[in-house]
């Protein structure tokens, strides 16, 4: 037998061990290694019963990702046949689950006849994550041994159950508390000698009291609205129906056809690029993985405004003491307040412990000196966005902190290289832009510089893990790959309302299509002022630069969106939690409209199809010049980017994913049109995707 899995038998109790490690993968070796166990237990005459456990880390962590795509996949007994060997056995077989039993490793108990848990183990059916459904008869199995609103929410939000609560769902038969192996023997035995046979979950009916079609009516209206445009959530809902209305066997064959159909669908093939995509942010070319690292234990954080305090919330969230800077107590008191009210409306949401707002808030230190970043393993500065401020505050640093200590600065545009330019150890500073709120936004774009040494990327980059953020390696260039991008977006938007579209109808497009909200509700948000004094710096630098001054007429009025109550829509103070709801103004509608007519711009219809294309496409062939100038490392990475920092859809995959999908030459087709419409003159397509339209490739391949 191989040793994915080892055989013993004990007291006439066989049992089969899997040892795939690190998670108990259900890999080709380890479902061969399992199927083959089974069929020795159930031919060998001296084994009455048989137990089936992983490691104390994970009963399983389901399908191999390493094998994806791979013919591996295929190789028999696949997850489904596991499940017939286990149905057809004759002995009562019992699932230990220690650690994690997800995806179909949870398929796997399930296909046992009896489950017992450790009370913290992790039990979940996940797909959902991925655009999928659980595939070998999770959607029939489960909600036969739980309840079936239970079923339906574990399956739809892919959140796992402690082996505690599995047991108060009916999901395990017992809770093992010490030794999970002598647990299970135990159980087993009591099993034997109460004559108890196998219990096969397929033989009972689903756990539904009251019609089917009123719950699944119901379940559909809910889980519709959860889960905008994600098709998997509404399959699993069908079935589950299929569970409760139909046999065993034909709700299998249900699952499996509508399996098949979100493993085509472009949901599923977007979210599951995600998911590589994430795990190759961390793969630096020229830096090893095995590369030495600096210890990060002290932090020191310079400004607590905005970001200061986000970024020291993410750092005291994992445990890293910081010391936190700013100029004046006044700003001290202030930033250190917000800190304090963002953690109490977590708390009093019911999503933090006292005891843990209490603990994180003990790990910051505060100070009006700047001496006070000198012990500081990494110093992260978030001042004011002006050279000559962060040029004076690095000097300053250069001079103060620790040798070996990293300096990283938190700028959104300026250049990183001449930040470090005005240090002695240049090898040593870095860029660590945070995006807002720091303390819940997901991505980290890590600044290399010219002079970045290798370990300090390295050290930051797991420091990026560490804090939980996805860490996204770009090069120096004016707004890193995030903004710079954004700013083309953002250039589109507002082109479109001068040929004709109101704020609504251009946001209300993009949200349709999937975008966490419309690029003029998130100018509203982000503050309009800070575009405007962008522009105001591009228009010196690049006398070249075109926009559409339709945004500074908005801005020369105070109207600097959510901040002020008023920008491309108006707030409503008294509006409470819908405070920061738009409202169209038909003031703004009066100020575009004279503007067009100052102008002379024609006014046109404009689809939402188009609206869309001109703000998907803008980020896409912008992207491809960044990729192509080696800003970002690869396409993925850019996904990356929007996907966590910019409420792009998962199920879109990214900018670049998506116009993969769509198809390069169409993309640059609808490029070329664009170019000869209004403002044409900002749509050069970026040679990369000439190219590769050209050549009938891909951006991610
Ligand atoms: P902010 O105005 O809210 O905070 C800046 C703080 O720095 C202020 O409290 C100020 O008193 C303090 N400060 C200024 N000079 C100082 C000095 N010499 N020593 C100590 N403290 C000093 O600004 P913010 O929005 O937090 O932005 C900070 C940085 O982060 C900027 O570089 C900005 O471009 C960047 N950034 C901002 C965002 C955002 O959405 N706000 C996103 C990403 C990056």
């Amino acid at each position: 037998m191989s040793e994915a899995a080892s055989y013993t038998v004990r007291d006439g109790i066989a049992v089969i061990t899997m040892n795939n490690p690190p998670v108990n993968s259900l890999s080709a070796a380890a479902r061969v290694a399992v199927g083959a166990a089974l069929q020795k237990a159930e031919a060998d005459a001296a084994v009455k019963a048989v137990v089936l456990i992983g490691s104390e880390r994970a009963f399983s962590g389901g399908a191999e990702i390493r094998e994806f795509n791979t013919e591996k996949t295929r190789v028999s007994p696949v997850l489904p046949e596991l499940n017939d060997m286990q149905d057809a056995m004759k002995k009562p077989l019992v699932a230990a689950i220690g650690g994690f039993a997800l995806g179909g490793g949870l398929e796997l108990a399930l296909g046992c006849h009896y489950r017992v848990a450790a009370p913290k183990a992790q039990l979940g059916l996940p797909e959902v994550k991925l655009g999928l459904l659980p595939g070998s008869g999770g959607t029939q199995r489960l909600p036969r041994v739980v309840p079936m609103a239970e079923a339906v929410r574990m399956m739809t939000t892919g959140s796992p159950v402690s082996g505690d609560k599995a047991k108060q769902l009916g999901l395990v038969d017992e809770v093992v508390q010490g030794d999970l192996l002598q647990g299970a023997l135990e159980f087993t035995k009591k099993l034997l000698s109460e004559k108890k046979g196998p219990k096969r979950i397929r033989d009972l009916p689903a756990k539904l009291d009251g019609d089917p079609k009123a719950f699944f009516a119901a379940a559909r209206a809910e889980v519709a609205k959860a889960s905008r445009g994600y098709p998997a959530p509404l399959e699993i809902v069908a079935c589950c129906e299929a569970a409760a209305t139909k046999s065993f066997d034909e709700g299998r064959k249900f699952e499996r056809e509508r399996f098949m159909v979100l493993v085509e669908g472009s949901e599923s093939k977007a979210m599951r690029h995600m998911f590589f995509a994430e795990r190759q942010t961390s793969k630096i070319p020229d830096v090893p993985e095995d590369t030495p690292t600096r210890p990060v234990k002290s932090a020191a954080v310079i400004g607590a405004g905005t970001m200061g305090g986000g970024i020291t919330m993410s750092l005291v969230n994992a445990g890293i003491p910081v010391t936190i800077i700013e100029m004046k107590q006044e700003a001290l008191d202030r930033g250190l307040a917000t800190i304090k009210k963002n953690y109490a409306s977590t708390v009093s949401k019911g999503r933090l412990k006292q005891e843990d707002m209490d603990k994180r808030i003990s790990l910051i230190k505060s100070s009006v000196r700047l001496d006070d970043a000198k012990d500081a393993d990494i110093v992260i500065e978030a001042v004011f966005e002006r050279m000559d401020v962060k040029q004076d505050i690095f000097k300053k640093l250069d001079a103060i902190v620790k040798p070996g200590a990293i300096l990283a600065t938190n700028t959104s545009t300026l250049d990183v290289n001449a930040i470090a330019a005005v240090t002695k150890r240049p090898q040593d500073v870095i860029g660590t832009h945070f995006f807002s709120p720091a303390n819940v936004m997901r991505l980290l774009e890590v600044v290399r510089g010219a002079k970045t040494a290798k370990d300090v990327l390295a050290t930051t980059l797991k420091l990026g893990k560490t804090i939980k953020k996805v860490a996204v390696v770009s090069g120096v260039c004016d707004g890193f790959i995030g903004n710079r991008m954004v700013e083309k977006y953002g250039q589109q938007s507002l082109f479109l309302l001068d040929e004709g579209c109101s704020p609504q109808q251009v946001d209300a497009a993009a949200y349709k299509w999937g975008m966490a909200m419309g690029p003029l509700a998130m100018g509203d948000m982000a503050g309009l002022d800070i575009g405007w004094e962008i522009r105001k710096r591009r228009t010196i630098e690049r006398p070249d630069f075109i926009y559409s001054k339709v945004g500074d007429k908005i801005a020369e009025l105070g109207r600097f969106g959510q901040k002020t109550g008023k920008g491309w829509y108006r707030y409503d103070p008294a509006g409470g939690k819908d405070a920061r709801k738009p409202i169209p103004d038909p003031e703004v509608d009066k100020i575009i409209s004279q503007y067009r007519s100052d102008n002379n711009i024609k006014v046109r219809q404009i689809s939402d199809e188009e609206i869309v294309e001109r703000l998907i496409y803008a980020l896409v062939n912008e992207a491809a010049y960044i990729l192509e100038e080696g800003i970002a490392l690869r396409a993925s990475d850019i996904d990356m980017v929007y996907l966590t920092g910019y409420g792009f859809p998962p199920y879109r995959g990214g900018p670049m994913f998506y116009a993969d999908t769509v198809g390069l030459p169409k993309v640059l087709a609808s490029i070329e049109k664009f170019s000869k419409g209004y403002m044409g003159e900002v749509w050069k397509p970026a040679p990369l995707l000439i190219k590769l339209a050209k050549e009938g490739r891909k951006f991610n391949e």
